[in-house]
């Protein structure tokens, strides 16, 4: 079991009672007893606290296990139907939303045909799938915690002006947010791409649980960036730029990048030069499985864009987990899954680890487990991670409160 450490002291009640729905997410149900020995807080604690999360539906009781001696134990487990959340997801043909619960589960799926759209065109169109979302499933309004965007680009101060989503024009600066939170009525929280996959796939996904991780996001029409989770922190830097390694230099002198550089990582690896290898030039134009099906078929492209980015992108893992000591390396995104899965199988054998003789439990590099639906469920989980993550800074500062419901 992971041991996941609580406070006693009051003004972390909120604190506590992330760090009790954490320890249930990751070990599965369990009683008010258990809760208690692995987090470290006092029984009555946790009985507060259980009993709270049980009154505000995001824990359920489950049937009583009878011991031979002393009361029966009452484990606890999520209530999937506790909470809810939407998840958009905004490209240049196609704009979509997911409606899910508080296990991750999708309850409603929405699509609509965009095209190349400016924030003024945008943004009633996801109200649109917003409203539509809403009437697709019937629940309890109290219980949606708000929506989550991930948007490709680099973030102004405090994450929520997207400098260059889509590359389109009209969104430089455009608070996305606030705007989107005008039309839907619910708090919005906007992100870039690689570190709302990062929480999906903590929260739902193969890095359920992990403390410390790095995620490569691999942009379907886009580059590579990282999210990383470091000591169960997400780490964001001190401009909330922290991870956009595709600017890293592999190759000094290299090709010329859009940064002004010469010889960045996303120049070698990113999706957009494996379609010029492959020869296709209106991949954001085609449908998922269409491109799929092309890149497939076209091996000998398929080999020169691996030559290329196999060596680069096995040395940038070497440099994070030298500079991380992660407990391991996750590589997904929203690019084609051929494309994925075929660097996944030609970066082993990586570099020689720090410890070569340490016996490893979790593999150093692991394929993202949510697949081409990786951006739209990562959002979908930036406001339940926003309103159930311990956060472990809290007890340095006062946290601000967005609750939709205080948990
Ligand atoms: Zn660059």
């Amino acid at each position: 079991m992971k041991t996941i450490s609580g406070t006693n002291l009051e003004q972390a009640k909120s604190h506590n009672r992330r760090v009790v729905i954490e320890a249930i997410r990751t070990n599965g149900p369990m009683s008010r007893a258990a809760i208690a020995r692995i987090t470290a807080l006092t029984t009555q604690t946790v009985s507060n606290i259980v009993e709270e999360l049980a009154r505000s539906h995001l824990l359920i009781p489950m049937e009583a296990q009878r011991i031979a001696r002393g009361q029966p134990i009452i484990p606890y487990t999520i209530n999937p139907n506790g909470a809810y959340s939407i998840g958009l997801e905004l490209g240049r043909q196609r704009a979509a939303g997911v409606l899910t619960d508080l296990s991750g589960s999708v309850r409603a799926r929405i699509e609509r045909h965009v095209d190349k759209p400016g924030p003024t065109e945008a943004m009633p169109v996801l109200a649109d799938i917003v409203r539509d979302l809403l009437e697709a499933f019937s629940f309890d309004r109290d219980r949606l915690l708000g929506a989550g965007i991930a948007l490709p680009g680099r973030y102004a101060d405090g994450g929520v002006t997207s400098l260059s989503p889509l590359n389109l024009p009209g969104w430089q600066d455009f608070p996305v947010a606030r705007e989107l939170q005008r039309y839907i009525k619910v708090p919005v929280i906007v992100e870039n791409d690689a570190t709302a996959a990062a929480i999906g796939e903590r929260l739902y996904g193969v890095a359920r649980g992990l403390g410390s991780f790095v995620y490569l996001f691999l942009a379907g029409d886009g580059g590579i960036g990282a999210g990383m989770f470091l000591d169960g922190h997400l780490y964001k830097g001190s401009r909330a730029n922290a991870g956009e390694i595709g600017h890293i230099i592999v190759e000094p002198h290299g090709r010329l990048c859009s940064c002004g550089k010469r010889g960045c990582l996303d120049r070698y690896v990113s999706p957009s030069v494996a379609y010029e290898c492959l020869g296709i030039e209106n991949a954001q134009e085609l449908l998922p499985d269409d491109l799929d099906a092309m890149i497939a078929a076209n091996s000998r492209g398929l080999e020169v864009w691996l030559e290329q980015a196999v060596q680069p992108l096995r040395q940038t893992i070497d440099f994070l987990e030298l500079a991380f000591d992660p407990q391991t390396i996750v590589l997904g995104g929203s690019a084609p899954t051929t494309l994925m899965t075929q660097l996944a199988a030609r970066l082993e054998p990586l570099h020689i680890p720090v410890n070569p003789e340490e016996e490893r439990t979790i593999p150093r590099l692991m394929v993202g487990a949510t697949g081409k639906d990786t951006a739209i469920l990562g959002a979908a989980a930036l406001p339940i991670f926003s309103e159930t993550n311990p956060q472990f800074d809290v007890l340095q500062k006062p946290i601000i409160h967005r609750t939709v419901q205080q948990l």
